[in-house]
Formats: C-alpha cells, sequence, structure tokens
C-alpha cells in the first residue's frame, strides 16, 4: 500500500509543493538525467537489479515527467513514465533516495460515435474528434482490405467503438479499436477487435495487418509481452517488453520480416543481439544468441524467413532461448499481435463465441448509427500533469 499512498501524496502535494512538468528530451539517459538533476547515480543505478537497469533504459524522447521539490529546491519525488502502464518513481526518504517501479494509475472508458462522410474516414474522424489517434486506428485497420478512394461517397456512414484510457481525468495512451464500421455503396464493412485481441471481420477471417513471421519455427512461447506485471516474489513491478521462445541451443533463428540489419553484435544483458529495421518505423530484436551467421552484419538485407542466427544463451539468460522484440518508433509493442505466418480463419468453438461477441457489437453499432452518437470531447486537454505523450 504504501507505493499507493507515496503517489497519492504526489498528487495532492502538487498544488502546494512545487512541481516541475518536463519533457525529456532527445538522446537524454536516465544515468545523464541523473546526473544532471544531480541525484545519486550508485544508489539510483549501479546498485539496481538488471532488470530495474533494463528498465531505466525504455525512457523515451517526448514523454511528460514530473519532478517535485520542497521549499529548498531539494529534489522530493521524481515521475517517470515508462509506457502507459508502468512508472520509475524516485523519492526521498529520510535523506535518502530510492528507485522503485510502480503502475500508472488510469481508467478505461469504453466510447463511440457515428458519422457521415464528408471527404474521407481520416478527415472527417479528425473534425468530428481532434484526434490523431483516433483517426490513425480506423485507417490502419481497414488499410489493407478496403478501398476508399475508389468505393466511398459522401454522406456514407461510419461508427467506431474503441476502449480510451484516463489519468487523471485526461485522455492518454493510444485507444483501442473494439469495432469499426464504414459502409460504402450500400455494404457494411466490419472490423471487431476478437479475445484473442486480433482484428476479424464479419465472416470470421482474420484482417491482415502488418504481416512478421514467427521468428523460431515450432517453439513453445515461455514469457509472453507485459508492460507490467508484479513479481510475487521479489514483490515489486517488472516488465518483460518481448517475448521468449524455448528452444535447443543452435536452433536457427529467422527474421521476422524484411529489412536491414542495424546491429549484430554484444548488447550487455540482451548478450548477442541483432536489430533489424523494417518499413514503416517497425524494428525487431532478437536477444541471447549463440552465434550469428556467417555474413550476417550491420546493413547487410535480409529477406522475411532468412535465417539469422542461432538460439542460445548469452547475457542476462537463465536457459536457451529466444527473447524476441518488436518496436514501432522505439516503443515496445506486443509481437504476438502481429506475428503470423498466415491470416486466421476462425473455426469451430472459436468461431462460436466470436459470432456471440459479434452479435453484441451490432446492436451497438446498430444503435450509436440510428442515434447518430456523437463523439463527446473530453474536458480541456492537458495543460499540466500525468500526460504521457504518445
Ligand atoms: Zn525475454
Amino acid at each position: 500500500m504504501i507505493r499507493f499512498f507515496t503517489l497519492l501524496l504526489f498528487v495532492t502535494s502538487l498544488f502546494s509543493a512545487q512541481v516541475e512538468n518536463l519533457r525529456w528530451s532527445n538522446g537524454e539517459t536516465y544515468l545523464v538525467f541523473l546526473e544532471r538533476v544531480n541525484l545519486p547515480v550508485k544508489k539510483l543505478y549501479y546498485d539496481l537489479d538488471k532488470d530495474d537497469q533494463r528498465l531505466t533504459e525504455e525512457m523515451r524522447a517526448g514523454v511528460n515527467y514530473q519532478i517535485l521539490k520542497d521549499n529548498n529546491s531539494t529534489i522530493e519525488q521524481v515521475l517517470l513514465p515508462l509506457n502507459d502502464e508502468l512508472q520509475i518513481h524516485l523519492y526521498r526518504d529520510k535523506n535518502e533516495y530510492h528507485f522503485e517501479a510502480i503502475p500508472i494509475i488510469s481508467s478505461t472508458k469504453t466510447e463511440a460515435f457515428a458519422l457521415e462522410i464528408t471527404r474521407s474516414p481520416n478527415y472527417d474522424i479528425l473534425k468530428q474528434t481532434d484526434s490523431q489517434k483516433i483517426a490513425q486506428i480506423f485507417t490502419a485497420n481497414f488499410r489493407n482490405s478496403l478501398n476508399f478512394k475508389r468505393d466511398l461517397r459522401v454522406g456514407d456512414p461510419l461508427v467506431m467503438i474503441y476502449e480510451q484510457k484516463y489519468r487523471l481525468g485526461l485522455p492518454f495512451s493510444m485507444p483501442t479499436l473494439k469495432v469499426a464500421m464504414i459502409e460504402m455503396r450500400g455494404k457494411q464493412h466490419f472490423i471487431y477487435l476478437n479475445d484473442d485481441g486480433r482484428y476479424y471481420d464479419e465472416k470470421a477471417h482474420e484482417v491482415e495487418g502488418f504481416l512478421l513471421a514467427r521468428p523460431v519455427k515450432g517453439a513453445r512461447i515461455s514469457s509472453y509481452f507485459t508492460k507490467r506485471r508484479f513479481h510475487p516474489i521479489l514483490k515489486k513491478w517488472k516488465a518483460h517488453l518481448g517475448v521468449d521462445y524455448a528452444a535447443r541451443r543452435g536452433t536457427p533463428v529467422v527474421a521476422a520480416g524484411s529489412g536491414r540489419v542495424i546491429k549484430a553484435g554484444r548488447a550487455g544483458s540482451y548478450g548477442n543481439l541483432i536489430k533489424i529495421r523494417h518499413a514503416d518505423g517497425y524494428e525487431t530484436r532478437y536477444a541471447h544468441l549463440k552465434s550469428f551467421r556467417r555474413g550476417i552484419r550491420r546493413g547487410k538485407y535480409v529477406k522475411k524467413g532468412q535465417t539469422i542466427g542461432y538460439v542460445g544463451t548469452t547475457g542476462r539468460s537463465t536457459g536457451p532461448h529466444l527473447h524476441f522484440e518488436l518496436r514501432k518508433r522505439g516503443r515496445a509493442i506486443n509481437p504476438l499481435r502481429v506475428v503470423q505466418v498466415t491470416t486466421k480463419k476462425l473455426k469451430g468453438k472459436e468461431k462460436k463465441a466470436f459470432l456471440k461477441l459479434k452479435k453484441n457489437y451490432d446492436e451497438s453499432v446498430n444503435l450509436h448509427l440510428t442515434n447518430k452518437t456523437a463523439f463527446i470531447k473530453s474536458a480541456n486537454h492537458e495543460t499540466c500533469c500525468y500526460v504521457f505523450a504518445g
């Protein structure tokens, strides 16, 4: 409970003490930050375990963070958001500084709106919602299946239902699209978010997104992606920003997508690491490799499915496995949302469950269509605190 108490203290003292709202600058690292603001580097970095040290590498340019100072300008607390669920909390207690990773407290609301096209989905959604993010999730999800330019007419209706996270009453982080419908030439087209975290159309066929291959064929997943999880033995919050595939030492690792190798070498706790840069700001990372395939080096172009290295246990690793990460513009995302060999068609029990979900969604969509539900603008956009720029 201490954790939440300290956080609450921070929130309530926002208005009495001196809070600086700052933006993490390009090229700043956690270590440089500690030195710049005169915080003890040994206690707050070198004494941390490797997992916590790894977390500090997640700070990204553009993120809003806060420093709380007392009347003598001594730093009392620092909040550094790492992703939309976890943040680093540095605080002073009895003249000593401490490090902890704590959850970001947020609430989630389901929201919906309907509109009629005047120009294009992107233009009209943006006009109605003022949100680049909401427009973006709509167009990104329909991009591969529909041709708006050819088939869309003025007056065609569109409905979106999505989840938005809020912190202290303000929206933050990317919304999650639950269902979207757009009507073109009298035909309704849907996308539904299924319980498996993937999108399907009205025929229970998976909607093709950014397709990647599985990096180790037939391997069992031994650890899933999570932005935060409470470790019951260590009694602290951690993140696992990748997926672990357990496989025998020497098992070939293939490039999950075509792209250019931007690193093939040692990288601290990652051990032998390969990084590949793909189109659209995507990057994949393959860690703990036993060795690299001959000829795989920085600058080399590789094709999807091509062997690049071999499973090992180099770096901080307890046994042979591949630690696989997917990043988009630096931010870690769950690879299982996109890694797949082919698109899926739901069958049997899975299809039945999906159709039930679909029926509920369809009813809501029709309701919003009939009611012409308008987008509800939230309170003013952030002027100060706790909003994670993302
Ligand atoms: Zn891992």
